[in-house]
């Protein structure tokens, strides 16, 4: 089973729109068990639409087309598959009343062009559109299938997760599937596809990995697909439960989980207080913490003590120790963390001082040195990492590795 889609449009072709559009059904076809063999993007010409069709539904079972249905006389896909199917273009009462609801829903007039948008190609079934005026339409041409979609991303992620990717499961019969992600932060990918490189060798036939890295987050996702579903989930769990062992400090999380949702969480149950003291990474890790809603439960406020003047002077850092030690030191850190527990008046400190770069490195403090520092009234902890060259890199990937430092402290009740 294996699909290819192909995404029409002209600014996809200069470079003024990037082709998201093909990321996003490629993933969740993966997800689907359904393979992707080829992404293509064309202009929106009648001739190679057809050409490019022609060998698409040769090589797939599945085409998925976005792009190009718009009501402007400028979006020619409708009439090009229209023509290549050997339809006529009827009224759609479904459509239509989709096209109304819509265009009443903005306030607008029904015009002409609207109507046009009911019009759909008798010998294809319609997938309604729930946020738009440009319906799906699904062809059959032996085996293979053919959807085209609006170009508008959030219309057609709703047709494809609303109606499409269920009649698509319906048709090929898809197997059940299983993912199961595993949040890691603190190692980079190279390091970590190195270190779990015998356990990825000997991982069973039917999983398969993934890495999907992000800022501060290297997500190891494992899929599989089979009949039992039960089955499924014993083989995925005894393979994280080897990865827990493997890298137990690195794993902040599984899912949908976000290190600051696992810290926010951890704190609550802990009734626990926190505020931030933040140099290098300049108040992101304020940033991440309050994005979770109710945080204010236990985060309480943060100093960004970018200078030294500000460290001494709002956190209490020992002058002397700046001067012998350096601002990137691990009595500074400690101090800034202990500072900022006392002055916002909060059960834990959570400090970082670091050279983010890419200028400002020496010898014995490379650029990407970071030393992190956690406080609670009864103890301060600190640990020092050096990351890479990259200043925003650096920034996010201190702060993750902060808050899975955090996370690991608490978890193991050291605060
Ligand atoms: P509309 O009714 O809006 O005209 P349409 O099906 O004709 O829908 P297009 O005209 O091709 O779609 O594109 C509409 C919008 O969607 C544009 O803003 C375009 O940049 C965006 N878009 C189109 N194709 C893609 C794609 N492959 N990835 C991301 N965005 C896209
Ligand atoms: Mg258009």
């Amino acid at each position: 089973m294996n699909a290819q889609i192909i995404t029409i449009g002209e600014e996809l072709l200069i470079g003024q729109t990037i082709d998201t559009n093909s990321a996003w059904i490629a993933e969740e076809l993966n997800l689907l068990g359904i393979k992707v063999t080829k992404i293509t993007s064309i202009s929106d010409k009648k001739e190679q639409i057809i050409e490019t069709l022609d060998i698409n539904s040769n090589e797939a079972n599945l085409v998925i087309i976005t792009g190009g249905l718009g009501p402007t006389n400028d979006d020619i896909t409708k009439h090009t598959l229209a023509e290549y199917f050997d339809s006529e273009l009827v009224l759609n009462e479904e459509v239509l009343e989709d096209v109304k609801r819509i265009i009443g829903a903005r306030g607008a007039n029904m015009l002409e062009l609207n109507i046009n948008q009911a019009m759909v190609p008798d010998k294809c079934k319609v997938l309604r559109n729930p946020k738009g005026t440009a319906a799906g339409m699904w062809f059959e041409k032996g085996d293979c299938v053919i959807i085209s979609l609006p170009g508008v991303p959030f219309e057609m992620k709703a047709i494809l997760t609303q109606v499409g990717f269920p009649q698509i499961r319906q048709k090929f019969k898809t197997p059940f599937i299983l993912h199961k992600s595993v949040h890691t932060t603190g190692i980079p990918e190279s390091q970590l596809a190195d270190i779990l490189k015998d356990w990825e060798a000997n991982l069973p036939e039917k999983v398969n990995l993934a890495y999907l890295p992000s800022p501060g987050d290297i997500k190891l996702r494992l899929d599989i697909s089979g009949e039992n579903e039960v089955e499924l989930h014993e083989i995925l769990d005894a393979e994280i439960e080897k990865l827990q062992h493997l890298i137990p400090d690195a794993i902040f999380g599984y899912d949908n989980d976000t290190i600051e949702a696992v810290v926010g969480k951890l704190l609550l149950i802990n009734g626990l207080t926190i505020s931030t003291a933040e140099s290098c990474t300049g108040g992101r890790i304020a940033n991440i913490l309050t994005s979770i809603s109710g945080s204010s439960r236990y985060y309480k406020g943060s100093v960004v003590a970018y200078s030294n003047e500000v460290k001494q002077e709002q956190l209490d850092v020992n002058a002397s120790d700046l001067e012998k030690y350096g601002a990137v030191s691990e009595q500074v850190a400690r101090q800034m963390a202990e500072g900022v527990l006392k002055k916002l008046k909060t059960d834990i400190g959570i400090a970082t001082t670091g050279v983010a770069g890419p200028t400002g490195g020496s010898e014995d403090k490379p650029v990407g040195t970071i030393w992190i520092a956690v406080a609670s009234k009864k103890q301060t902890f600190a640990i020092k990492k050096v990351f890479g060259n990259s200043r925003l890199r650096n920034i996010q990937n201190s702060s993750s590795f902060a808050l899975n430092f955090l996370r690991k402290l608490l978890t193991e009740n050291q605060l």
